[in-house]
C-alpha cells in the first residue's frame, strides 16, 4: 500500500530525554511544527501518555490530523504494547501505548520500535526512498537496526528481527558487548566501541571520540590508524549482513555517521563478500538526521491507516 500524500499524520519520537513530535503530509515533514519537551521521568507512564496526546491535540489546533505514529525504544508486539525492557525509560515497561493513546486521541495511533522507523523513515523519505530493500545501520552509543524488504519492515517472528548490533564479529572473547556475551558487533564498530579501540591505541588512554577525531582531521598517524580499523570493523559486520540479506543498499545514521569515508568503507566491505556480491555493495549515508524516526512513524501510521480502512 502506497502512502497518501493527501493525508497527514503525527509522528512522535520517544527518546530517553526529549519527546519531539510534528506534522507530516504524506511523507513530508512540517519541520517549522515540531514540538520538543523534556521526557518526564515518572514511575508509571501515565505522565508520558498524557504529554504525548496533549502534544498532539496541540498540533491538531491547525493540522487536520488523521493518525499518531510513535517510535520507541524497546520492542513492540502487533498490539502496539511494550514487551522487554525499554532502554532508559523504565516505566514505560509493558504500557500498552496503543491502547492507551487511542483513548486518550480517539484516533488510530501505531507503534513501532525506534530503529526500525528510523529506517523506514529513510527508507520512505531519505537516502532509501529508491530502494526496494534495505538495511539500516545507526552507529551511535551502540548499533541500531532496522531491516526493509519487499516495502515492509522485517519485525521478526518474535518482534527481535534487526537487533544487527549483536551479531559476533569472531569468538575471541575480547570484548564484553552491552549485552553480557563476547565480541559482539557493537562493542567495536559503535561509539563505544571506537572508544575501546582508541583507548586501547593511543597515548592517551582518557581520549574521547570527539578528541580522536580531531586529532585525525589533523594528520595524527595513531588517530588515523584507529580510525581505519573502525572503518574494518563497521566493514565486517556489513559484510556479514550483504552476506546473509543481500539488501540493495545498506544506509548510515546517528551520530558517528558523519565519521564514516564512505569510498574507503565501500572498499573494505567488497573485499569482504562473496564473489557475487561484490560488484553490488552500496553503502550511503542517511540524510534524515534525528529527523528519520519521527518522519517514519508518521509514514508507518500513513501506510497502516490505509490498509486498516481497505480490510
Ligand atoms: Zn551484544
Amino acid at each position: 500500500m502506497p502512502i497518501n500524500n493527501e493525508v497527514t499524520t503525527v509522528g512522535i519520537d520517544l527518546g530517553g530525554t526529549k519527546i519531539a513530535a510534528a506534522p507530516v503530509q504524506g511523507t513530508n515533514l512540517i519541520s517549522s511544527e515540531i514540538r520538543k519537551e523534556a521526557t518526564p521521568h515518572a514511575e508509571n507512564s501515565e505522565e508520558i501518555l498524557d504529554l504525548m496526546a496533549r502534544m498532539v491535540d496541540e498540533i491538531s489546533e491547525t493540522n487536520k490530523i488523521s493518525a499518531v505514529g510513535i517510535s520507541t525504544a524497546g520492542m513492540v508486539n502487533e498490539k502496539g504494547e511494550m514487551i522487554g525492557s525499554c532502554g532508559n525509560i523504565p516505566a514505560w515497561k509493558g504500557t500498552k501505548v496503543k491502547k492507551e493513546l487511542e483513548a486518550r486521541l480517539k484516533m488510530p495511533v501505531f507503534v513501532e520500535n525506534d530503529a526500525n522507523c528510523a529506517a523506514y523513515g529513510e527508507f520512505m523519505a531519505g537516502s532509501g526512498k529508491n530502494f526496494k530493500s534495505m538495511i539500516m545501520v545507526t552507529l551511535g552509543t551502540g548499533i541500531g537496526g532496522g531491516i526493509i524488504f519487499n516495502d515492509q519492515i522485517w519485525r521478526g517472528a518474535h518482534f527481535g528481527g534487526g537487533e544487527i548490533g549483536h551479531l559476533k564479529l569472531h569468538s575471541n572473547k575480547t570484548r564484553r558487548c552491552t549485552c553480557g556475551a563476547w565480541d559482539c558487533w557493537e562493542a567495536y564498530a559503535s561509539g563505544t566501541g571506537l572508544n575501546n579501540t582508541a583507548r586501547t591505541f593511543m597515548a592517551n588512554p582518557n581520549i574521547d571520540n570527539y578528541q580522536l577525531m580531531d586529532l585525525h582531521k589533523h594528520g595524527d598517524e595513531d588517530a588515523i590508524e584507529v580510525i581505519s580499523t573502525w572503518h574494518d570493523h563497521v566493514a565486517q559486520g556489513i559484510a556479514t549482513l550483504a552476506n546473509s540479506f543481500d539488501p540493495e543498499a545498506f544506509v548510515i545514521g546517528g551520530g558517528l555517521a558523519q565519521f564514516i569515508n564512505y569510498p574507503k568503507l565501500n572498499k573494505k566491505i567488497k573485499d569482504k563478500v562473496v564473489d557475487a556480491l561484490k560488484a553490488h555493495v552500496n553503502v550511503v549515508e542517511g540524510n534524515l538526521e534525528n529527523d528519520s524516526g519521527m518522519i517514519g512513524a508518521a509514514c508507518l501510521a500513513n501506510v497502516e491507516l490505509a490498509n486498516q480502512v481497505t480490510v
